[in-house]
């Protein structure tokens, strides 16, 4: 398909008014392409050869307008580090329609009715993280928001410095957030409420309305969804930065990618927003932010949903979130059941590396060619007798496979990634952007699309983050 050809509708304009705002974009000056995903637009249909016409930039920049789009910025509320505030929404997000079911988004493209203080902007640093880092994640098959292209321009935002103005065309299934639904309940709005659940439910839910209790069932899945996300979080090494209920997704997406970064060494305590004195939203804090951001979403389901039906659906979280984040481990280490004690299993392993100054990523990726003879593993250790102690116990659990060593590998080599986008990487593709140079975004973009292939000139990226840029803390501003 052409771009002339696109035909965008607008479902959430038919929400009732308070739900959203119309809102043109402000395009940047000087705009230029740095990356499209080829990727995507083949599942969108649209043609490969498109994205290089300058139509291309003038969409992601705002000033080309699809057929049918009608562009607006909706609102929302949320819980930031805990505390509810009453009004948030798309500040720097305007969305442009709707394709095949997928809603496109340019984040960065100006001013809204909710851009408080902010100026509607987004910078190329934090672009860059977010067009690169939304791949990642679907190239380790973890749910989350997608982007078609990135922008570049001439234009000076000021943050922390003058940086340069950037939009990255964001596409997702869905945009309603915990906080979509917390903010018509904290004002009263019955209605609007309704028609927001409603309206999700036929966005990422649509069975759901031959059920009886469609707003109990919802919360039901979204919980699932919600442990579900977080646990591949954890079996990966993620750590988000921001859980506020704004950027939680109803149909269970990774959503807003802001201070994030993927474990260099092993850490549970991590913390990598900057701002996040406390560790709210520490690596190993993740599982129960979770459940705390779904007790929010529980409390604004309350005028739907009975109260103790919901409590209830709370109580399962736990237990959905371990059995995931098992199975996803013991995959990892190449188990082909589970077996009772493979719990403990996983956590004597993770206290073992605690403090043992090894690489998370580089570990299983290692692991996975693990054949008994302990060097290769004990050579990432700081010292060697927690591993050699968890090792004893590994080799034992591993006379209960069914597989064989060489399909163990196989299979492990498929699910721990050989690469994963740690932020010194980034910073690198940054550096280089901010002259004007865009190879490594295209190098990392073709890595973490395929993140478990060896692609061997890549090499010094496989490997354990360099001591200097290890276990940083990001700053928010973006
Ligand atoms: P975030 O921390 O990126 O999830 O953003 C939290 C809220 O602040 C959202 O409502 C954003 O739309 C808004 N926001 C963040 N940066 C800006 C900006 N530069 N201009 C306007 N609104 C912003
Ligand atoms: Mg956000």
């Amino acid at each position: 398909m052409k771009l002339e050809d696109i035909k965008l509708t607008n479902p959430y304009l038919n929400m009732p008014s308070l739900c959203y705002d119309r809102v043109k974009p402000s395009p940047l000056n000087h705009p230029f392409l740095i990356h499209a995903n080829i990727d995507l637009a083949k599942e969108l249909n649209i043609d490969e050869s498109e994205l290089e016409s300058s139509e291309f930039v003038k969409l992601i920049n705002g000033s080309y307008s699809p057929s049918g789009s009608d562009p607006f910025a909706s609102c929302y509320a949320g819980h930031q580090f805990g505390y509810f505030v009453e009004r948030l929404g798309d500040g720097r997000a305007i969305n442009i329609g709707t394709l095949d079911g997928y809603h496109l988004q340019l984040k960065g493209a100006g001013p809204t009715l909710y851009s408080r203080s902010g100026d509607g902007r987004a910078v190329l640093r934090s672009s860059i993280r977010e067009y690169l880092m939304s791949e990642t994640m679907h190239g380790l098959s973890i749910p989350t928001t997608r982007a078609l292209g990135l922008i570049g321009s001439r234009q000076d935002v000021y943050r922390e410095d003058w940086e340069k103005g950037a939009v990255v065309l964001r596409v997702s299934p869905s945009w309603i957030r915990f906080g979509t639904l917390e903010y018509f309940a904290h004002n009263k709005r019955p209605d609007e409420l309704t028609a927001v659940v409603d309206y999700a439910i036929n966005e990422s839910y649509p069975y759901l309305n031959d059920e009886q209790n469609k707003y109990q069932k919802l919360f039901e899945i979204v919980t699932e969804k919600t442990a579900k996300l977080i646990a591949a979080w954890q079996s990966v090494g993620f750590n988000h930065g921001v859980m506020n209920t704004d950027n939680m997704s109803i149909a269970g997406l990774t959503i807003d990618y802001g201070p994030y970064a993927f474990l260099d060494d092993y850490d549970a305590g991590y913390i990598c927003n900057h701002t996040d004195s406390h560790g709210r939203y520490s690596f190993g804090n993740q599982p129960h932010i979770g459940e705390w951001n779904l007790a929010a979403l529980a409390y604004a389901l309350a005028p739907l949903n009975d109260i103790e039906t919901m409590r209830n659906s709370l109580t399962r979280y736990n237990q959905i979130f371990k059995n995931e984040y098992t199975r996803l481990m013991n995959k990892k280490l190449g188990l082909d059941s589970t077996l009772k004690g493979d719990d403990e299993l996983i956590s004597h392993l993770l206290r073992a590396i605690q403090g043992l100054s090894v690489d998370y990523t580089l570990l299983f990726r290692t692991l996975s060619r693990y054949d008994c003879n302990r060097e290769e593993v004990l050579k990432l250790c700081l010292y060697h007798t927690p591993m050699n102690d968890w090792l004893d116990i590994y080799d034992e659990r591993l006379t209960n496979n069914k597989t064989t060593q060489s399909q163990r590998h196989t299979e492990m080599l498929v699910v721990n990634p050989k690469y994963v986008l740690k932020n010194y990487m980034l910073q690198e593709a940054i550096d280089a952007a901010n002259n004007g140079d865009f190879s490594i975004v295209e190098a990392l973009f073709q890595i973490v699309q395929n993140p478990f292939d060896e692609h061997i000139e890549h090499d010094r990226w496989a490997g354990a983050t360099p001591e200097i840029f290890k276990n940083k803390k990001l700053s928010c501003s973006s």
